[in-house]
């Protein structure tokens, strides 16, 4: 993954708001979702977020701004989904981002940058959907930070599991109730053993819990019983969003033995609308390495590209915004704050692990990285560490209330970025959710 010219730091957009200190949105970013025009019926479109606005790409599709392999790949983002246009592969996603560039930079054509200023929508006037439409979900548990801290809580005697040190290990998912960020849900109904009974109880979960996770879009899928070598992984992988996977406690952890996460997890998974891609975040891959005295990665999991820069530096933190936080006016207090640099496997392991099998990846499939947690207490990325199972209450200065886990009304912000000196800071947006009254 090499630098070029689109990730150059000193260049500027012609758009006032994208050249915003602390914006999410610089020209070096673009990232692509879909949208439309806020409580219309219009279709979803593709689009790609620059400043506060969102360029149209089905509008611009129908200019003749664009031509060639820009223009194709535009014509692909112009549907309901970025399905076709994920399948195109790395020279499309390349070309259409630096035809973009191009046209967005300070000293674009006069011609280009009039045709793109018909083709905008301010964000606040946006509204998303799901960018791809995903056939599988599949979530990763690859901190060993979080494996640590939740396996405390389900097995004192011996946390880490002994795969954990050997392979990237997942779950298949439920795509069905993947929603965008914004989307409300309720608290899961479900059948939960409470500590000391001899019979399970079936009723509200008493344990919600949020994870921060990045999620990864599959880009070109491969043939069944075609595995993905560790050296193509990245070819297959688009770029990155973040990612909720609301977890019932009680619920996962009566039912997964001897199976893995059914109804603790299947209700809802939120996704923030846009996907950053690889190429924006060419300038924060940072090197991969398990410690020395730790197992090192077999073979088909080891590449010298891997460990020179398989890591991603994406910053991240997460936000709790109670009922009370809003009827006051109160900002949402930060429960944690990590990097996904700690993680155990890169995503291109979580690739190659997942086909090595013969599994098909199929475009527009989502991956999960499973809850980042960073190596000390505070960033841990789930409030069943932080609350050690629900034994330590956590305080939210902002309100003066404390959690052990999530009530009714509490809507909980992911945020991500990444940032380093010689760069231009890029965003994700932000993924939120609130948690509504059992139904
Ligand atoms: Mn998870």
């Amino acid at each position: 993954m090499e630098l070029n010219h689109t990730h150059d730091a000193s260049v500027k957009s012609w758009l006032a708001s994208a050249n915003e200190p602390g914006t999410d949105f610089p020209i070096q970013n673009l990232p692509f979702g879909v949208f439309r025009r806020k409580g219309s019926d219009e279709a979803f479109r593709g689009g790609v977020a620059i400043g506060d606005q969102i360029v149209d790409l089905a509008a611009v599709a129908a200019t003749p701004v664009l031509e060639g392999l820009p223009q194709l790949a535009a014509q692909a983002c112009a549907g309901t989904t970025l399905n076709d246009f994920l399948a195109m592969g790395s020279v499309a996603w390349r070309a259409l981002r630096h035809a973009l560039f191009d046209a967005l930079r300070h000293g674009a054509k006069s011609d280009l940058v009039g045709a793109l200023h018909g083709c905008m929508l301010p964000q606040a006037e946006a509204e998303h959907a799901v960018p791809t439409r995903i056939a599988n979900y599949t979530d990763f548990y690859t901190s060993i930070h979080h494996a640590r801290n939740v396996g405390r809580v389900m097995r004192p005697d011996d946390p880490l599991t002994p795969n954990f040190q050997w392979l990237p290990i997942a779950y298949h998912g439920r795509a069905s109730s993947v929603v965008v960020s914004g989307t409300p849900f309720h608290r899961p109904m479900g059948q939960a053993m409470p500590p000391g009974a001899t019979a399970p109880v079936y009723g509200p979960c008493a344990r919600l819990d949020y994870e921060l996770e990045l999620g990864f879009y599959v880009g070109p899928g491969n043939a069944m019983g075609e595995p993905i070598p560790l050296e193509q992984a990245e070819d297959h992988i688009f770029g990155m969003c973040l990612l909720n996977d609301w977890s019932a406690r009680d619920h996962q952890f009566w039912e997964m033995a001897p199976l893995g996460p059914f109804l603790g997890k299947n209700f809802c998974t939120s996704v923030s609308p846009w996907i950053v891609t690889m190429e924006a975040l060419a300038p924060y891959r940072v090197p991969f390495a398990h410690p020395a005295d730790e197992p090192q990665p077999l073979a088909y999991l080891d590449t010298a590209a891997n460990r020179a820069q398989g890591g991603v530096d994406v910053q991240l933190e997460v936000l709790l915004d109670t009922a009370t936080h809003r009827a006051r006016g109160v900002a949402p207090d930060r429960l944690s704050a990590t990097s996904f640099r700690h993680q155990y496997w890169t995503l291109a392991q979580m690739v190659t692990q997942h086909t090595v099998g013969g599994c098909n990846l199929q475009s527009g499939d989502l991956l999960g990285t499973g809850t980042i947690s960073g190596p000390t207490a505070p960033e841990a990325g789930a409030i069943v560490e932080l609350s050690r199972g629900g034994t330590v209450a956590i305080d939210l200065p902002g309100t003066g209330e404390q959690r052990r886990f999530l009530e009714d009304g509490d809507s909980v912000i992911l945020r991500g970025w990444c940032e380093k000196p010689g760069a231009a800071r890029i965003g994700f947006g932000r993924c939120q959710g609130e948690i509504l009254p059992v139904k």
